[in-house]
């Protein structure tokens, strides 16, 4: 991974440079920002820069032989630590190193950018938090008595390192403080309150900001995006490459949410037709079981939305177009008569799907439910209107 691949973090790239030619690389720096600014790729290629052996101007060669070892992030001077838990095939005491293959594959895949669900999820933990334990603080200290392989720096990232527990950390105060010599440490996190502020105290901060709007849509359109649609993935991902890559692959589905969502509202705002509802209510029941549950929860969040759009906090409305459109309009009728039910009805009826209820009758009774909480909702404004 080279800097070159990095997307934005042009500045803090060339400080990371320059403090490396005047020799000024601290042994002990603390990466913070969120998963999605690209923390871990920045680490990666700034381990490969200080590994290279032909760097040039401004980044490492990407083809001398430690170069070359990063490629497969398979070099023996650079060693990663992790949270990590048990799973199927480890069924006790998880360590970072019984996962290296996971993890190599999983950030090659992403090219770095990778969140911590996204990680666990990967490993198959289930709902189990992940931890970074006394066992990798074991490894850490044994792997940094010996000499770097390659005669230059030995690079260790500890990744989520607010997810580090304390006993790990006690053990690793010493080293943090003071590193054996050649040794560079890269600690990433993303939040600092909830980092031990003896961790805090003895690591030099590296600021990874956000990631500007041009930086998204520029490596967007390098990836053959419309500049329409790379404006609007970077307005709604907040400068973050994360929220990016999940809003592409969830498109499909909001999008198929959003349409049948539209046509049901329509259909429970003007009931005239009830055979147009019951045939509604028809097709949805025929859809599997995890396509009804996103659709439903696409609705909660739609409601969600509405009700942050009636409090003018749009900031954190994330929908564009036709989506933001709709949820607009729809937001006049969601109110204080309302809101609270049909949160209640659409949670109800994800309770009831995920316990295999007859879909047919559920979305028969849903749909007469929000028929009338919507006529509510509409009451409450003209009665708001009129007084
Ligand atoms: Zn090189």
């Amino acid at each position: 991974m080279q800097f070159s691949s990095i997307i934005g973090q042009k500045a803090l790239i060339s400080k990371l440079i320059s403090a490396h030619n005047e020799n000024r690389v601290a042994h002990t720096q603390l990466f913070l920002g969120n998963d999605g600014s690209g923390t871990l790729p920045l680490a990666i290629a700034y381990a490969q820069y200080l590994l290279c052996t032909d760097k040039i101007d401004n980044d490492s060669c990407g083809v001398c032989p430690s170069c070359k070892k990063f490629e497969k992030i398979a070099h023996p001077d650079l060693h990663f630590y992790y949270p990590t838990a048990t799973t199927q095939s480890v069924k006790k005491d998880p360590k970072s190193s019984l996962f290296l293959d996971y993890w190599r594959s999983y950030i090659t895949d992403n090219d770095g950018y990778i969140s911590l669900n996204g990680w666990l999820d990967h490993l198959g933990v289930g709902n189990k938090q992940g931890y970074i334990r006394k066992d990798d603080a074991n490894e850490i200290i044994s792997k940094l008595s010996f000499k770097a392989y390659e005669g230059s720096y030995k690079v260790i990232i500890i990744w989520m390192v607010d997810k580090m527990n304390e006993s790990a950390s006690n053990k690793l105060l010493k080293t943090f403080e003071e590193p054996p010599e050649n040794t560079v440490l890269i600690l990433i996190g993303n939040k600092y309150e909830q980092l031990l502020p003896t961790v805090r105290s003895r690591a030099q901060l590296v600021k990874v900001p956000r990631l500007k709007d041009e930086d998204i849509i520029q490596k967007l359109q390098s990836t053959g995006v419309s500049l329409e649609e790379a404006n609007k993935l970077a307005t709604l991902s907040c400068g973050n490459w994360n929220t990016v890559k999940e809003i592409e692959d969830n498109a499909g589905e909001t999008q198929a949410n959003f349409i049948n969502f539209r046509k049901w509202l329509r259909l429970c705002f003007q009931p005239r037709d009830y055979s147009e509802l019951l045939k509604f209510n028809q097709e949805m029941s025929k859809l599997g079981r995890e396509k009804q549950k996103s659709f439903l929860n696409y609705g909660i969040e739609v409601i969600h939305s509405s009700i942050q759009n009636n409090f003018n906090n749009t900031d954190n409305i994330k929908k564009a177009g036709e989506e933001l459109d709709f949820t607009r309009k729809f937001s006049q009728f969601i109110n204080d008569s309302n809101q609270k039910e049909i949160y209640k009805a659409l949670n109800e009826a994800i309770y009831h799907i995920e316990r295999n209820a007859h879909a047919g009758i559920l979305y028969s009774d849903l749909s007469f439910k929000i028929v009338d909480l919507i006529a509510k909702g509409k009451m409450h404004v003209s009665k708001n209107a009129t007084q």
